[in-house]
């Protein structure tokens, strides 16, 4: 029989994921804090659930897709949780990008219950989630891992069991230090070209060619040049991100000071009211220092 499975978090990421189980097939229970989001799904042929809890009772593996660490502590732990519902042998997926030690958390209040969980993060963004190509990193069992494969292959392409729980958590951290230093560094390769008077789409293209080509000069690069900042991923998410990298890496006693540096910045990003727009916007606060708009001719 198949899985019936129940979907938390129906945001710019959770919509398109969980449109891709339901044409897959799948029962699908759903729950939003937005209500809009949840009729869509449910005009597709989702159900609609009132509380976390419910949704357990109605299912076998829930997802949850949602924004950080103490929205998934509510929706599995808090009061009328997935926890209170859980039955012996139900599998929870966070693929949401939170705290690893958070992750571990849940998954051992989770285990203690007789259910199993896994941390699953994505990467690849909106466009990922519409085209069914995120990249999705686990962490938790083996045999969870295997139960999940083909719910993750309706969403995903690669698709790596990292190791144990948090595993999945920790990739997705040092994911978003490439992303975010990569970011930083095209902003200021673009900016600087632009103000010493070459066309940024003139130097993207050239350096798309070289040592320097990258996913994040290709389309990141683009959007800084055209001025697309809409969201995609936005620099509230990202700086969130940070935090959890940080936070980790002060755990760990490890010093990070590139993503220190990104994350000040996104600071004074989200302080002058950026934070909603896409992190390629990243620029922006270059160019306010600078005084200096990138323009392009092309
Ligand atoms: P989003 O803000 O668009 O969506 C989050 C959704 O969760 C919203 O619809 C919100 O109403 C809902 N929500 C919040 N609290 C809730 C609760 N208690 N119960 C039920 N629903 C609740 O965010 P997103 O961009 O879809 O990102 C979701 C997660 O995926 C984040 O952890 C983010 O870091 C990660 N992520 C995002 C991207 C991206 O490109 N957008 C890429 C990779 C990973």
């Amino acid at each position: 029989m198949a899985e019936r499975i129940g979907f938390f978090g129906l945001g710019i990421m959770g919509k398109p994921m969980s449109q891709h189980l339901l044409n897959a097939g799948y029962s699908l229970t759903v729950l939003d804090v937005v209500k809009p989001a949840m009729d869509e799904l449910v005009a597709l042929g989702a159900q609609a659930a009132a509380a976390p809890k419910a949704v357990a009772a109605q299912s076998d593996v829930v997802i949850t897709m949602l924004p950080d660490s103490p929205q998934v502590e509510e929706v599995v732990l808090g009061k009328y949780g997935l926890l209170e519902g859980l039955h012996a042998g139900m599998l929870v997926i966070d693929m949401s990008t939170i705290m690893p030690s958070v992750a571990r958390r849940v998954t051992a209040a989770i285990r203690a219950k007789g259910g199993d969980a896994l941390d699953a993060p994505v990467s690849g963004g909106e466009v990922g989630a519409k085209n069914a190509a995120l990249t999705i990193m686990v962490g938790g069992s083996q045999a969870a891992f295997d139960r999940a494969k083909p719910i993750f292959e309706k969403m995903g392409k690669n698709i790596t069991l990292v190791g144990e729980a948090g595993a999945g958590q920790i990739t997705k951290a040092a994911n978003q230090i490439i992303v975010g230093v990569t970011i930083a560094a095209v902003s200021e390769a673009l900016l600087l070209a632009a103000k010493a008077g070459a066309d940024p789409a003139k130097v993207r293209e050239a350096l798309m060619g070289g040592f320097a080509a990258s996913r994040i000069l290709e389309l990141h690069g683009n959007r800084m040049v055209q001025r697309t900042f809409a969201p995609g991923f936005k620099i509230k998410l990202h700086r969130k991100d940070l935090n959890i990298i940080l936070n980790t890496a002060r755990e760990l006693g490890v010093s990070l000071p590139m993503s220190a540096n990104v994350a000040e910045l996104m600071n004074g990003l989200i302080a002058n009211g950026c934070g909603d727009l896409d992190h390629s916007a990243f620029v922006t606060i270059l160019e306010k220092l600078a005084n200096f708009e990138i323009k392009s001719n092309v």
